[in-house]
C-alpha cells in the first residue's frame, strides 16, 4: 500500500498568519491533539524576532513542555535562529527562500543571491550537528509581484540548494495559484533531475486547486506534503493568499483513494475542533 507522509504545519504557519495570539499552553494543547491523530511530523514554531511575527514568540519554552523532539520542526530565518533551535535541542529547521528578489525582499528583506549565501552556511551547520534541514523554494510557481515564475530557474535554485547539502526541499505554492499541470511539468522536471534528492509539497487553496495540486505531485512521485488543520493561515506578505491546504481534506482524499497515511481522520475532526476552539475562527477544511 501506497505511504504518504503528512508534515503538519498549523502550530506554524497557521498560527502565524491569524489575528488572534495563542498562549504556549493553548499551543501545546493544539499540537497535542495533532499527534493524537498520528500525524508523526508537525512544524511546531519559529524562531524568529518577536516583533515580526508575534505568534511565534516562546517556541523555546513550547517545545520544553513538548516530549516527541523527533517529530517537531522549527522555522529559523537566520543563523541566530538556527543557533536557538541547536540549543533547545531541535532536529529539524525549516529555512525559506522566496525565489524572486520581490518577494524575498518583502519576506526577510534580502536579495536571493544573499539568503542563498546565508543558507550554505546554516546548511553546513546542520549537517555537521545532525540537524535535518529543509529549505521551503517560496513562490516557486507564481509570484504575488513579479507574475509567473520561470521553470528553469526554479531548477537552477535547487540544484544550488542541493549542492549546499540540504536535506529536503519543499516546493511551495505560496500563494495558491498554481495549477495541476504547472505542478506536474516542473516536479517531473525536477524528480527527474535531481534523482536522489528529497522533495517534498506545500500548496494553499486558494482557487480550490490544492487537492488536484496534491495528485499533480503524487503522479509525479512526490509522496510527502504540508498541510495545516483546518486550512488555517495565509500569508502576511502575499495579497490575497487564502488558507493552507486543510489537513483534513488532504488525508480525506488519500483514504478516499486507499492510500494510507497513517492519521485516523476521526481524530483529525477532533483536532480540527480544538483548532476551531482555540483560534474562535470558522475554518477552511470542508472534510467535516
Ligand atoms: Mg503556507
Amino acid at each position: 500500500m501506497d505511504l504518504i507522509t503528512i508534515n503538519e504545519v498549523g502550530p506554524r504557519d497557521g498560527l502565524q498568519n491569524i489575528k488572534k495570539i495563542l498562549t504556549v499552553g493553548e499551543r501545546f494543547q493544539l499540537i497535542r491533539s495533532l499527534e493524537e491523530t498520528g500525524i508523526k511530523l508537525i512544524e511546531i514554531g519559529s524562531f524568529v524576532s518577536k516583533n515580526a511575527v508575534p505568534a511565534m514568540q516562546n517556541t523555546g519554552e513550547l517545545i520544553n513542555k513538548l516530549s516527541n523532539i523527533n517529530n517537531y520542526s522549527v522555522l529559523i530565518p537566520n543563523k541566530k535562529g538556527f543557533i536557538e533551535a541547536k540549543n533547545f535541542g531541535v532536529k529539524e529547521i525549516c529555512t525559506v527562500l522566496c525565489v524572486t528578489d520581490s518577494m524575498n525582499l518583502k519576506n526577510i528583506n534580502q536579495p536571493v543571491n544573499q539568503t542563498i549565501k546565508n543558507l550554505k552556511d546554516i546548511f553546513r551547520e546542520s549537517h555537521e550537528s545532525n540537524i535535518y534541514s529543509k529549505c521551503y523554494v517560496s513562490v516557486a510557481f507564481h509570484c504575488p509581484y513579479e507574475g509567473r515564475v520561470d521553470a528553469s530557474y526554479v531548477e537552477e535554485i535547487v540544484g544550488i540548494l542541493l549542492d549546499y547539502q540540504v536535506k529536503e526541499i519543499v516546493i511551495a505554492d505560496t500563494i495558491g495559484a498554481a495549477n495541476p499541470k504547472e505542478v506536474s511539468s516542473l516536479l517531473s522536471a525536477l524528480t527527474n533531475i535531481y534523482k536522489d534528492a528529497k522533495f517534498s509539497c506545500h500548496f494553499h487553496d486558494t482557487n480550490a486547486l490544492g487537492l488536484a495540486n496534491v495528485f499533480a505531485s503524487i503522479e509525479s512521485g512526490i509522496n510527502k506534503f504540508d498541510s495545516c488543520i483546518g486550512g488555517l493561515g495565509g500569508c502576511p506578505f502575499a495579497p490575497n493568499s487564502s488558507g493552507n491546504l486543510a489537513t483534513e481534506d488532504l488525508v480525506g482524499m488519500l483514504e478516499m483513494m486507499n492510500i494510507n497515511t497513517g492519521v485516523n481522520l476521526d481524530k483529525l475532526l477532533s483536532a480540527r475542533e480544538v483548532a476551531v476552539n482555540l483560534t474562535g475562527l470558522s475554518l477552511k477544511g470542508r472534510m467535516f
